[in-house]
């Protein structure tokens, strides 16, 4: 089956720029790589597969990452054999068929994921008249399920980085498309003509972005060039995939860079088109606010904390809110509802782009209650928030706001001690409060008068 590798010619050579029909093969003198530094499992499934008459190799992140001695988050192998010739060889594996048909390899904790080679489906004219339903009218991939050689599985690959095949057995690395060129040069380079590749999936351009910021590397220029233009396409994309790729945009340790570039390449637009809003009118406020919290998120991944997309989402949506709640007031709704109710519409129109679920929208809500909640602390009211469950989120996002330059009049620091106090210390503190307690210091008092301010915290806190 190996000799099989370097001869197959199914796929038409001549639209395909950065590929190579047959690879540029690096001996294990040429490269970095050892066996052993791989998972054991994921070596041995290669075997077993090489064993049983199949192709198989490490292919993917993991390849890039240990180039690069950087920890995969997993490893993947691709082999000519089927799903279902998969399952065959292993007891231990199930099919999976999300977009397409995967299997997974259980070892106790460790999920190996075998994909079986695929190709793209063609695009011109002659080739399409089988497979006209795979794609829409702007060129997006709607199925990519059909199965290929290796240098079909080489050629549908997004970067040239992402495209490298490690044989364990032998040793050697494939490089179908100058990956390992891109590597030593730190590159992003898609494979292939960029726009056509944009346009068969919009989501490589976040991908573009995700990678550059993970790995420290520049976007090549062709690569960049049409990005801006096409990123409204992003807006075709499901909803519920957008959630997915926001979360590894912003939960993978690199969030802040991630976000200057989402921003540079207007990607961020089509993901947030409210928060973008509150950037053209409050650029300093939003921007400090949202890459304060992404800077936080950022060093609580690398400190292995856990990190809530629940907090990620409310500052990425917070600043949008005072316009909103400004606009429903101005039509005469009372202040306490029109937030709510602010907060209700926003939460429902991010979700038409990026589906957040419900465990995580209930939570945003929480949260940005908690700050209206937060000023008013005398009689039981702050003994009560502090045993509330969404307090901690409640006062690091008043930090956060503060970090942002909000007035709040010393609230933060009011609760930072207040938490640190005994309990004389906290009768004390509750007595000093006096009047200047009730003050609300939700999003649209930085719009307010004093005059309407001190109107709407009697009306806030019932009085
Ligand atoms: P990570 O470390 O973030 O998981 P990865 O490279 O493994 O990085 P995955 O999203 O897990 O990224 O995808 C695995 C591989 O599948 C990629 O390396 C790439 O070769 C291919 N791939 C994934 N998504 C796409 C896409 N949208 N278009 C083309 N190829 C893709
Ligand atoms: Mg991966």
């Amino acid at each position: 089956m190996l000799k099989k590798l370097f001869q197959s010619f199914r796929t038409p050579v001549r639209r395909v720029q950065h590929l190579r029909t047959t690879p540029e093969v690096l001996n294990s003198g040429q490269h970095s790589l050892q066996r052993n530094q791989f998972s054991r499992h994921a070596v041995s499934i290669v075997e077993r597969l090489q064993n049983a008459g199949y192709q198989a190799y490490l292919v993917g992140g993991c390849v890039r990452d240990m180039l690069l001695n950087i920890t995969p988050k997993d490893f993947d192998v691709a082999t000519s054999a089927t799903p279902e010739q998969v399952r065959a060889e292993f007891r231990n594996a199930r099919v999976i068929g999300r977009r397409f048909k995967l299997v997974h390899i259980h070892f106790g904790r460790e999920i190996i994921e075998v994909a079986t080679f695929r190709a793209n489906h063609p695009q011109d004219e002659e080739e399409e008249d089988s497979n006209q339903s795979s794609r829409n009218e702007s060129g997006r991939i709607l199925r990519d399920n059909v199965y290929g050689t290796l240098e079909e599985d080489a050629q549908r690959r997004d970067f040239t980085i992402n495209a490298l095949y490690y044989d364990p057995v032998s040793e050697r690395i494939l490089d179908y498309a100058n990956g390992v060129h891109d590597i030593r040069n730190r590159l992003i380079r898609l494979i292939g003509d960029p726009v056509q590749r944009y346009q068969e999936d919009p989501v490589r351009m976040l991908r573009a972005v995700r990678f550059a910021a993970k790995l420290d590397f520049g976007i090549e220029k062709h690569t960049a060039a049409p990005i801006r233009e096409l990123a409204p396409m992003l807006r075709e994309i499901p909803s519920a995939r957008l959630f997915e790729e926001s979360l590894k945009l912003f939960l993978s340790g690199n969030a802040a860079d991630t976000f200057e570039m989402l921003v540079d390449l207007q990607l961020f637009d089509p993901l947030f088109p409210a928060s973008t809003e509150a950037l053209e009118h409050s650029p300093t406020y939003t921007h400090t606010l949202i890459s304060e919290a992404l800077k936080n998120t950022d060093l609580r991944v690398k400190q292995g904390k856990p990190v809530t997309p629940a907090f990620l989402f409310a500052a990425l949506l917070w600043p949008a809110l005072p316009a909103r709640v400004l606009r429903l007031q101005e039509r005469g709704m009372p202040p306490i509802p029109a937030m709510q109710e602010g907060a209700h519409e926003l939460i429902a129109e991010q979700c038409q782009r990026i589906a957040i679920p419900k465990r995580f929208t209930i939570p945003i809500r929480e949260i940005w209650d908690m700050q209206e909640r937060l000023p008013r602390r005398s009689g039981k009211r702050a003994d009560l928030l502090l045993d509330n469950p969404r307090f901690r989120a409640g006062y690091d996002f008043l930090l956060l706001r503060e970090s942002a330059g909000e007035q709040t009049d010393g609230l933060g620091e009011w609760w930072t001690d207040y938490q640190d106090a005994n309990d004389s210390e906290r009768r004390d503190m509750i007595r000093d409060l006096g009047s200047k307690d009730e003050a609300g210091t939700g999003p649209r008092k930085r719009k307010r008068t004093g005059a309407k301010r001190k109107r709407n915290a009697a009306a806030d806190s019932g009085e």
